[in-house]
């Protein structure tokens, strides 16, 4: 069966919820009626209701951008997976490099935060990817590899059944250096393989891989024609309601 493509807005922290609904007024009548993708904007947190509100009965579905393993406790600054499920989110971005870089988010809390998604029934959209240093060292594969282990470690492939995974080359991200559509396919194809190692075969060609780094109107076409690439996680270029449906309308 054909994968169905997944276009995944990352607004990252951007936007007030008065900004929110002035961005879905005018994004959803240009998407109206779009089935061939699955569409999600993940907003801040703070404009999460505003989005659900405003997405309502449209094809478009929210994600958070991150979420805690626990269920609640004395975690300041964190959220959890019943929290997101309250507002009627469905899907959640867990170990972008952002979070890896600047936060300390490292594989084994990565992983954590997958199971917690998956356990409580969301859609979790799990980033991978390598920083510059590693892809001129010949790491990339290496890398890749080490991220799924880790993030899948213990998660059985009845469990993992709502997983995407996102390849995102840290060096490519908001630089507006777009891997080419060949090397994003390499990429996926390691991260493919390793699925099989993990889930098995059925799983694995199940799986969406979603390409992410300076995705523009300009650039989705050439990347969505390629077989390995299921969908597009975009930051930059999703703020603006056109540039976006340019984006899913590919
Ligand atoms: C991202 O934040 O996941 C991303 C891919 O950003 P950009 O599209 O701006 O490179």
């Amino acid at each position: 069966m054909p994968r169905k493509k997944l276009i995944a807005a990352n607004w990252k922290m951007y936007k007030t919820p008065e900004q929110t609904l002035a961005f879905f007024r005018d994004f959803l009548p240009l998407v109206s009626g779009h089935r061939r993708d699955e569409i999600v904007v993940c907003p801040p947190y703070t404009d999460l209701a505003a989005a659900v509100e405003a997405a309502k009965a449209s094809n478009v579905a929210v994600g958070g951008q991150n979420v805690h393993w626990k269920d609640e406790g004395a975690f300041t600054g964190e959220i959890s997976a019943s929290m997101l499920l309250a507002l009627n989110v469905t899907h959640v971005i867990v170990g972008h490099s952002e979070r890896r870089q600047y936060f300390c988010e490292t594989d084994d809390t990565v992983s954590l935060r997958l199971k917690a998604a998956l356990e409580a029934g969301l859609t979790p959209i799990c980033c991978v990817g390598e920083v510059l240093e590693e892809r001129e060292a010949g790491l990339t594969d290496d890398v890749l590899r080490r991220q799924c282990v880790r993030a899948f470690h213990s998660v059985s492939a009845k469990k993992a059944a709502k997983l995407v995974v996102a390849y995102e080359p840290v060096w490519a991200i908001g630089t507006g250096k777009t891997a080419t559509p060949e090397l994003a396919a390499e990429a996926h194809a390691v991260i493919r393989r390793e699925a099989t190692e993990i889930f098995g075969e059925a799983f694995a060609s199940s799986l969406r891989i979603l390409y992410g780094g300076s995705v523009k109107p300009e650039n989705a076409s050439a990347l969505m024609a390629e077989e390995e690439i299921d969908g597009a996680l975009v930051g930059g270029a999703s703020l603006d309601p056109k540039s976006f449906a340019g984006i899913v309308k590919y």
